[in-house]
């Protein structure tokens, strides 16, 4: 039998600067990617209209380059591949495993429970009483006009095995609840095209942020929906701040501009004890 080649991605969102949180995450693929010989796309994860810009895309890039990070392939925008995505959420209608719903943000928050973990990013479940009768679905030829939601199979235990954290565990419907794939504006969800582009793109091996490992069972249900092999995953540390707490929420002053105009070198950045950045 022969080896699949290795192929992995960077799947930056320009949202805002990159810090030294996603460097490392980005350093670390770059270097999984080379250590194996293979491939690394380069996705632009720019979906969302209200908080992607252009201007961050050429940023993150010229960030990349200064970290000495390339890659193979891309820049590819997730914003000129919506025929992946409808032809997905086609998919996934097709399998009855999606439902169009109406219920507000703010009738989960009202109905839900949380989940039983202390994530810190855990959003309320979604109350299995306020999804439409099975078949709804069938109904849609086109996901636009309302939101979408995944039916999680309740109870179901998720298990895979991880590169950096060994073997994970999540149960649908207590650690997470149906989740949306595709917005009401008209914008496919991230668990959607994430899943869509790993499968198109044939990706190897994802390797990405501790925080989104819950999210990665959520995506094996997608992957199973649509018949597809998932690929390896590799959850990478999130660089925490000496309470704990997530960088990325706190230390704006630890973006990649402010530590290059201190004159801190990008090894540093990439390897260095965050604390003393
Ligand atoms: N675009 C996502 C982020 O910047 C990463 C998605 C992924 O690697 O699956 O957090």
């Amino acid at each position: 039998m022969h080896a699949v080649r290795y192929r992995g991605r960077l799947a930056p969102t320009p949202t805002g600067e990159m810090h030294v949180g996603h460097a490392r995450t980005f350093h670390a693929a770059w270097r999984r990617a080379g250590d194996a010989g293979g491939d690394l796309v380069l996705r632009i994860e720019d979906l969302d209209p209200l908080r992607c810009r252009a201007e961050y895309t050429a940023r993150m890039i010229e960030d990349f380059q200064w970290l000495g990070i390339t890659w193979t392939e891309g820049p590819v925008l997730q914003s000129t591949r919506g025929d992946v995505y409808r032809d997905t959420w086609r998919q996934l209608r097709d399998a009855g495993v999606i439902y169009p719903s109406h219920v507000t943000r703010k009738d989960v928050r009202d109905a839900a429970h949380a989940p039983h973990d202390e994530d810190e990013d855990a959003e309320p479940l979604f109350p299995p009483h306020l999804r439409p009768p099975l078949g709804a679905e069938r109904e849609y030829d086109s996901p636009e006009g309302v939101a979408w939601r995944f039916r999680v199979p309740d109870g179901e235990v998720i298990r895979f095995r991880d590169a950096r954290c060994g073997e994970r565990t999540y149960t649908a419907g207590a650690d997470f609840g149906d989740f949306v794939i595709w917005r009401k504006d008209g914008v496919p969800a991230y668990e959607l095209a994430v899943v869509a582009d790993d499968i198109t793109m044939h990706i190897t091996e994802v390797v990405r942020g501790e925080d989104l490992l819950k999210s990665t069972a959520r995506q094996l249900l997608v992957y199973r929906a649509l018949g597809a092999t998932p690929p390896a995953w590799c959850h990478e540390p999130l660089v925490r701040d000496p309470d704990g707490r997530r960088l990325a929420k706190r230390y704006q002053s630890l973006s990649l501009r402010t530590l290059r105009e201190r004159g801190i070198p990008p090894e540093v950045v990439v390897a260095g004890d965050p604390h003393i950045l």
